[in-house]
C-alpha cells in the first residue's frame, strides 16, 4: 500500500506561487488553467472557508483539489469585546498552541494586531508573552491566516492596517514573515497597502536587513523602551545581543521612516534625563516616537507613568524637535495588550509541562 501524498498547504504559499500550482492542476485535470486562477482567487481576495464553499467551481474539481491541497483554518477558540470596540480573538492551532489576535476599529480605519509565534523567547521584564516562554514559530499559513480568518467571520472585520504587535517577535521568524508580508501586500492576496503595513520588532538586526531589502514601503517599529544601554539591558535581555547602537544605527540606515515604540514605565524610564536621550537617538535615525501607556496586566510590577507625565514627557521631546504621538491604549478592559488573553486562560488551567 502506498501512503496518499500529503496535500499542499495553499496559505503557505505567495499568492503567486498558490496560482501557479492551481494553474498546472487545473490544466493537468483538463478543466482549463483559469480555473485554478478562480480558486486562488478564492483563499485571500474573496476568501471561502473551504474548496467545499467554492462553489464557483465545478463540484467534480472542488472534490479533486481537496484531495491535493488544503486550506487549514484556525479554531476561533474565544472571543472578547472592549466597551471602546475594541475586539480580541483567540486562536487554537492544529497542535493545540493558542495565539491571539486583536481588532481595533478607529474612525474608518480597522487595525489588526498579529501574532508572529506561539510565545515569545525574548522576555521583556513588562510583557505577558515573555511570561509565557516560547512554544514554536507560526507558519505563514497560521500568520496570514488570522486575518482570513477575521474576513470569513459571518460579519467579515476587513482591516485597512496590520501590525506585527501581537504575540511573539516577526523578526525571530523572518521566513514565514517575509512569505505573509507578501500574501498582505499582494493585489491577489489580502491587497493591503505596504504603507499600512507595520513590523514591530526589538531590534533583530538580521531582519532589519531583510526587511529592508524587500522594495515595498513596508513599515518598520522599534521597540525602543530605554534610552541607555544599562536600562535596556535590564528591561529586554535581547539588547546584550543585540545593543541600542547597533540597532539605531540599523533604524538609521532603513530606507524608510522608522518608529520608535517605547512603553512607559512609572520611575523607571520616564524621567527628563531619559526624555534628553531618547530625542538624541530618533534625531540620528529621524524616528517618529510613539508613547505607549503601560498596559495594566503585563508582566513584573510596573506602574503605569500618570497622563500628565506622559504629556510632560511627550512635551520635552517636541521641545527637542522630536515628532512623537502618545499611543491611545484600547481594550484596557479586555486585557488587550501582547499576550494578556492567553496568559488569561493559561492561568485558570493547571500549569503544562513545557516540552
Ligand atoms: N516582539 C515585537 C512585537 C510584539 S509586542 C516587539 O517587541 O516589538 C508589540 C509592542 O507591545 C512592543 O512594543 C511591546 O514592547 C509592547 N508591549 C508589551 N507588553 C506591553 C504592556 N504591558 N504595555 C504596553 N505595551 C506593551
Amino acid at each position: 500500500m502506498t501512503t496518499p501524498p500529503t496535500p499542499v498547504n495553499l496559505l503557505d504559499l505567495t499568492p503567486a506561487d498558490a496560482e501557479q500550482q492551481l494553474r498546472a492542476f487545473a490544466e493537468a485535470r483538463g478543466v482549463g488553467a483559469y480555473r485554478g486562477s478562480q480558486a486562488a482567487r478564492r483563499l485571500w481576495s474573496h476568501p471561502a472557508a473551504s474548496f467545499a464553499e467554492m462553489t464557483d467551481l465545478p463540484l467534480a474539481f472542488r472534490a479533486e483539489l481537496a484531495q491535493a491541497f488544503s486550506v487549514p483554518r484556525l479554531e476561533l477558540a474565544a472571543e472578547q469585546r472592549s466597551t471602546d470596540g475594541t475586539r480580541k480573538f483567540l486562536f487554537r492551532l492544529h497542535d493545540g498552541q493558542t495565539i491571539e489576535t486583536v481588532a481595533i476599529p478607529d474612525g474608518d480605519r480597522v487595525t489588526l494586531c498579529i501574532s508572529s509565534q506561539a510565545g515569545c523567547a525574548l522576555q521583556c521584564s513588562f510583557c505577558a508573552t515573555g511570561l509565557m516562554g516560547f512554544s514554536r514559530n507560526l507558519l505563514p499559513s497560521e500568520i496570514a491566516g488570522q486575518v482570513r480568518e477575521l474576513a470569513l467571520l459571518p460579519e467579515p472585520v476587513k482591516p485597512t492596517n496590520i501590525v506585527f504587535m501581537g504575540m511573539g517577535e516577526p523578526m525571530m521568524n523572518w521566513k514565514a514573515v517575509n512569505v505573509v508580508l507578501t500574501i498582505l501586500n499582494d493585489a491577489k492576496g489580502c491587497g493591503i497597502g505596504a504603507r499600512h503595513i507595520t513590523v514591530s520588532t526589538v531590534g533583530v538586526l538580521p531582519g532589519i536587513e531583510a526587511l529592508a531589502k524587500r522594495p515595498e514601503q513596508f513599515r518598520l517599529a522599534i521597540s525602543v523602551h530605554a534610552p541607555s544601554d544599562e536600562l535596556r539591558r535590564m528591561l529586554m535581555p535581547v539588547n546584550i545581543k543585540f545593543p541600542l547602537e547597533k540597532v539605531i544605527d540599523a533604524a538609521a540606515n532603513f530606507s524608510r521612516r522608522v518608529t520608535f515604540e517605547y512603553v512607559m514605565l512609572g520611575g523607571v524610564n520616564d524621567q527628563p534625563m531619559h526624555a534628553e536621550l531618547l530625542a538624541q537617538l530618533a534625531k540620528r535615525c529621524g524616528a517618529f516616537v510613539n508613547l505607549i501607556p503601560l498596559h495594566p496586566g503585563g508582566a513584573g510590577s510596573y506602574t503605569p507613568t500618570s497622563a500628565d507625565g506622559i504629556r510632560r514627557f511627550a512635551a520635552a521631546l517636541e521641545r527637542a524637535g522630536v515628532e512623537v504621538a502618545v499611543r491611545k491604549s484600547r481594550g484596557t478592559d479586555i486585557a488587550a495588550a501582547c499576550g494578556q488573553l492567553r496568559v488569561e486562560r493559561l492561568r485558570r488551567r493547571p500549569p503544562v509541562a513545557a516540552d
